[in-house]
């Protein structure tokens, strides 16, 4: 007998994320927030700058915060407040956003890239100590490690912490994806020596432009990044006692994140709804992604993996029926025309090459509707086994 074919009824594209939900659920609450900026006029750095500051200390434990521009500035700040420079490697994973290792370049240091664990994306230890040897085989001095929460699940700090340890590395977390997650018991913002993540708009927690922020427990680190973000200041920023950026959040960013905060532990909760749903319904035809026992995931993105040969064209096919997908990331640093002149650990970074090949993001977002979802699935489903 003849397996009939499904019909499939041309409906409307779906979004690989739903703001226009989340903002309609907010009501005028943000507009208000806004307008109170508007009112009192203090843009920059203004008082919602340092609420939502202690908001975010308070959310996620972490001593002190300290917002910034954008995650990349983030990340930026520290190595600057670690005095990063020529001669210095910092490790970090290749199969990340490319801002992880722009800013060690900015600082004329060398970043070295480790491979990843093909199941959870995240650093590879057995990688980190590779690259620890191949940094210094190059005559660099390794000072440090950034480690990427890929997709909003943390890495796996419990091997990564006694090698940072073991050879005198700071260790900074890349947390632009993963902030509201926790690895054992330990918060995001609370790992290292440092964690950087980011507020742009696509992140879990995101505002209505660009946006970021630190977290440490060392008040003199603080102190220093407080500095640094105002063109380096002293007393004032007329009184300049190091090299800083511009790097400070607006106000009215700081206005949206707030409001934003109020709802998002019940946004955690629906993210981790819908992948419990996407990973029963697509586990017997993809490898869905998996978080240890003990720690969570915010779900910045939903990816699984599939064959190589089907990755394209499951991205086209799903496009032509109005389901938007994403590869992160098609190519590793290692591979891109600005990145890859710097190290590699060890022989290569086998891992980071194959799963660039693998990955599909599909849509994610906390507003996901079962009907969009089940439309997804099926037309999953239907093009991998065909
Ligand atoms: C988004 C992102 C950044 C940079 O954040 P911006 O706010 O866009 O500067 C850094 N690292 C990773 C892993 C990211 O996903």
């Amino acid at each position: 007998m003849l397996a009939r074919k499904p019909v499939t009824t041309p409906s409307a594209a779906l979004p690989f994320i739903d703001l226009k939900t989340q903002r309609k659920r907010m009501g005028a609450a943000v507009d208000a927030a806004i307008l109170r900026v508007l009112d009192h006029g203090q843009f920059i750095l203004g008082p919602e700058v340092r609420a939502l500051e202690a908001e975010l200390s308070r959310f996620c434990g972490a001593k002190e915060v300290v917002s910034c521009a954008n995650g990349t500035d983030a990340l930026g700040l520290v190595l600057m407040a670690r005095e990063v420079g020529p001669g210095d490697a910092v490790l970090c994973p290749s199969f990340t956003f490319a801002a992880t290792a722009e800013v060690v370049v900015w600082l004329g240091a060398t970043p070295v890239y480790v491979d990843v664990d093909p199941t959870t994306f995240n650093l590879d230890a057995k990688s980190l100590e590779q690259g620890i040897a191949t940094a210094k085989q190059h005559g660099l001095k390794p000072v440090g490690l950034i480690a990427v929460d890929l997709f909003g699940q943390p890495a796996d700090y419990d091997t990564l912490e006694p090698i940072c340890a073991a050879h005198g590395l700071w260790l900074l977390s890349d947390a632009a994806q993963s902030f509201g997650a926790s690895y054992r018991g330990r918060k995001v913002g609370t790992i290292g020596l440092a964690t950087a993540t980011s507020f742009f708009p696509s992140k879990p927690l995101a505002c209505y432009g660009d946006g970021g922020a630190i977290f440490t427990d060392d008040a003199e680190l603080a102190k220093v990044l407080r500095s640094l973000r105002v063109h380096g200041e002293g007393v004032d920023k007329y009184d300049n006692v190091r090299i800083g950026i511009n790097g400070r959040l607006d106000s009215i960013q700081a206005a949206v994140l707030l409001e934003k905060l109020k709802i998002f532990p019940d946004e955690i909760e629906r993210r981790d709804r819908i992948v419990a749903r996407y990973n029963e319904a697509l586990a017997d035809v993809a490898t869905v992604p998996v978080v240890p026992e003990g720690s969570t995931s915010v779900w910045a993105q939903y990816t699984i993996k599939v064959d190589a040969e089907k990755r394209d064209k499951l991205v086209a096919s799903l496009k032509e029926e109005g389901i938007p997908t994403a590869v992160y990331y098609p190519k590793p640093l290692h591979r891109q025309t600005a990145y890859k002149q710097y190290p590699s650990a060890g022989n290569g970074l086998p891992v980071s090459d194959l799963v660039a090949g693998q990955v599909i993001s599909l849509p994610m977002h906390p507003y996901l509707e079962p009907d969009d979802q089940d439309r997804i699935v099926e037309a999953v489903r239907r093009n991998l086994q065909s």
